[in-house]
């Protein structure tokens, strides 16, 4: 469960207790996503139960896996015409998993309110329409040169973030945990200062550790061999290092002059100011090397297949 669930965790394990023929074991470390399912589970346990998030239909977690999403059905309409003013023309409208059965109703609003709204399906890492992951705004591709602006329904910055950053359309959150409304143009600016910064100072360095996730979700290992082989062929040395848990202090014993993440694009962006080297992700290092420009920057995303 991700952490807003787990107080719930014994209610609901007596539940399946009482419905089923089965006994649970509530697994108390973190999990962020439908990405992180940590196969340890089948050394004492049949089933893993995810709760709170969507299958991500590409990783192909395995019939032993089951995912419950968790729906919130919050009442957003004092916020709604907040939001009103900040948008224009046509709307695409996004949301989380959470969030997904509002959807229709908003649509319905945008339209009693002279905007034509539309919603997008992404990938094959996505179920819902309209649902974007951290990781995956796919569902913004089928509304590329339709929608004017967007609509993202759900808490914190990162997902629409990378929307705005994508499109450099006006994006406003309606965030119906917070109960605000926010424009992320600033945000945008100041990430994209942030990421400009972390390649002028990853620009002159030698060596480079590429990092990659073991969680299932977020592995990337064959991209992680591919940033190896294109650091080498430019003259820098590169050595990959895997890890479950992302955080700054398992990386001092090796030597870096900066780090590539290959896991979750959002450890890069959220967790920067932690790691004492720049801590770059694939698309940034396509940078560094001169093999992008700046003007096609992008936020790193994991595709479906
Ligand atoms: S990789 Fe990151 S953004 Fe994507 S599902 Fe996992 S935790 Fe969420």
């Amino acid at each position: 469960m991700p952490e807003g669930l787990k107080s719930h965790g014994q209610e609901l394990a007596k539940e399946i207790e009482r419905r089923t023929s089965g006994r649970c074991v509530l697994i108390a470390d973190p999990c962020y996503g439908a990405c992180d399912v940590d196969r340890r589970f089948s050394d004492y346990a049949d089933v893993l139960v995810q709760f709170g998030h969507a299958d991500i239909p590409s990783m192909q977690a395995g019939p032993d896996v089951l995912f419950v999403e968790v729906f919130m059905d919050m009442d957003i309409s004092e916020l709604l015409p907040r939001a009103l003013p900040l948008l224009k023309g046509t709307v695409g409208v996004l949301t989380t998993v959470q969030h997904v059965k509002m959807l229709p109703s908003v649509v319905k609003w945008l339209e009693a309110n002279h905007h034509r709204a539309l919603v997008g399906k992404g990938d094959s890492r996505i179920v819902f329409e309209g649902q974007v992951l951290g990781c995956n705004i796919s569902a913004v591709e089928p509304l590329k040169g339709l929608a004017d602006s967007f609509l993202y329904i759900g808490s914190g910055d990162f997902h629409p973030l990378s929307v705005a950053i994508e499109t450099s359309l006006p994006v406003v959150v309606v965030d119906p945990l917070m109960q605000e409304v926010r424009e992320l143009g600033e945000l945008r600016e100041r990430i994209l200062r942030q990421r400009h910064g972390a390649i002028v100072r990853a620009s002159q360095a030698e060596r480079f550790v590429v990092l990659v996730s073991t969680k299932a979700g977020q592995n990337r290992m064959e991209m992680a061999w591919s940033l190896r082989h294109l650091l080498e062929e430019h003259n820098r040395s590169a050595d990959i290092v895997a890890l479950e848990e992302f955080h700054p202090d398992r990386l001092l014993p090796f030597d870096a002059d900066a780090y590539v993440s290959t896991a979750c694009p959002r450890i890069a962006i959220d967790d920067y100011l932690r790691y004492p080297k720049p801590l770059l992700t694939p698309v940034e290092v396509e940078i560094v090397l001169g093999l992008r420009s700046w003007d096609d920057y992008r936020l790193d995303s994991i595709a479906g297949d």
